[in-house]
């Protein structure tokens, strides 16, 4: 095959913008929706790109560009993350928003699809550069976002110190204090108990739900999480106490395995705070090995389109539970699908995160604050709910879960644009 072909495939799996269309498309048909409706959905109903000077500490200027997407208000203000890479997209944040509008139908959020990003490197920054990129970020986009309008989390690179910043710009220009403007806050600023780990608890509770399905004991289960960031470390942890073997876990650099378990505790101590912990030892694996791992459960946890049509069938576990957006391409979820693998979506398992941000705007709005626990059991009775419908529909539908997770997805979305009489 000529390069200039392979390329182009290439490009073509990992747009994940079009394969989230496609997907939408399918969902929508299925629903019996009219050409239209995708026609909405399709695209955000907004983008807005930033370009923000910041004043390095060396005292040099540099401009950062940035975005913000928002898919759609019908049911109510947007809401998602703003993630710090140098990867990141205009494609990508547009992508992001949408799942986020899907995430939110899924555990009925009475919310649309948000997502943000600047494209730059926060490992390679300072504290201090960081802030100033961060109050540059708000006072850029101020106009469009809002506890009422859209509303900022943290994703990718960004913290609980990213949203205390970002709040206290936004409450300066609105000229008072206002907490519910953004969510993944530390706890002495408005955050809420559990947000820290709530995407995590989300995907353990999807773990233990597909578990069942497929007759696995969760005791002495071999899983494999792909990423050591948020999502993947407290799931390490979730994993570990609940009595499974994590046999292997990894970062950007590669990863580690041991098949009788590793010890999580270690590696958590010793992990950075952008989730580093490999470059510790000597003897890694690399990402690629590590997905293609004996293992009972696999945990995707890092970035997109890691499962490809090239390793989908080198796969060697029961149940995949996307915890990262986008890990798996849409050829590849099919030949997992045909292998009689459980994939647990993304826009699904990922969704206790953006859940317990949820709870986090309802507490600021109300000022009266809930205890860890009153969280936590708000979180799973969600999350079991909304497990429970998207496999029903794709058992009753005999499709995969992702196609049954975009139908419950994008129903209310269109229900609410066509009451508003947009459609
Ligand atoms: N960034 C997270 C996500 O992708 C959380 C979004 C939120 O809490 O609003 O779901």
């Amino acid at each position: 095959m000529a390069p200039g072909q392979s390329t182009d495939m290439n490009e073509d799996r990992s747009d994940i913008l079009k394969s989230t269309q496609t997907v939408i498309h399918k969902a929508l048909e299925k629903l019996g929706y009219p050409e239209e409706v995708y026609e909405l959905l399709k695209e955000p109903i907004r983008l807005l790109t930033v370009r923000i000077p910041i004043r390095m500490d060396d005292g040099s200027i540099k401009i950062f560009t940035g975005y913000r997407s928002q898919h759609n208000d019908a049911v109510g203000p947007t809401k998602g993350g703003v993630r710090f890479h140098p990867n990141v997209t205009e494609k990508e944040v547009k992508a992001l928003s949408i799942w986020m509008s899907l995430k939110a139908g899924i555990v009925d959020l009475p919310y649309g699809g948000g997502k943000g990003g600047i494209i730059c490197d926060p490992r390679e920054m300072s504290f201090r550069e960081l802030e100033r990129l961060s109050r540059g970020y708000v006072r850029a986009i101020s106009q469009i976002v809002g506890p009422s309008k859209d509303i900022p989390a943290p994703d990718v690179f960004t913290n609980s110190q990213i949203m205390a910043w970002m709040m206290d710009e936004y409450s300066r220009i609105d000229e008072f204090n206002n907490p519910g403007f953004i969510t993944g806050k530390p706890l002495v600023l408005g955050g809420s108990h559990g947000r820290e780990s709530a995407t995590a608890k989300g995907v353990t509770i999807c773990i233990e739900e597909a578990a069942k399905k497929k007759n696995i004991e969760l005791i002495g289960a071999r899983v494999v999480i792909q990423g050591f960031g948020n999502a993947g470390s407290f799931l390490a942890k979730f994993m570990h106490d609940a009595g499974a073997k994590v046999i292997a876990i990894s970062d950007a650099y590669g990863g580690l395995h041991d098949p009788n378990g590793l010890d999580i505790d270690y590696l958590l101590d010793r992990r950075d705070s952008f989730g580093t912990v490999t470059k510790l030892f000597n003897n890694t694996i690399s990402n690629k090995e590590l997905l293609e791992l004996d293992c009972d459960i696999l945990v995707p946890a890092a970035i997109e389109n890691q499962i490809t049509e090239d390793n989908a069938d080198a796969i060697q576990a029961s149940i995949v539970v996307e915890a990262a957006n986008g890990p798996t391409t849409l050829g590849a979820t099919k030949i997992l699908a045909d292998r009689g693998i459980l994939l647990v979506p993304d826009v699904l398992a990922s969704a206790g995160g953006v859940t317990v941000s949820y709870f986090e705007w309802v507490q600021n709005r109300q000022g009266y604050y809930w205890t860890e626990q009153e969280v936590e059991d708000r979180l799973r009775e969600v999350m079991i709910k909304s497990f429970q419908n998207i496999y029903t529909t794709s058992e009753n539908r005999r499709i995969d879960m992702r196609l049954a997770a975009y139908m419950v997805g994008v129903r209310k979305m269109a229900e609410a644009a066509r009451f508003r009489g947009w459609i």
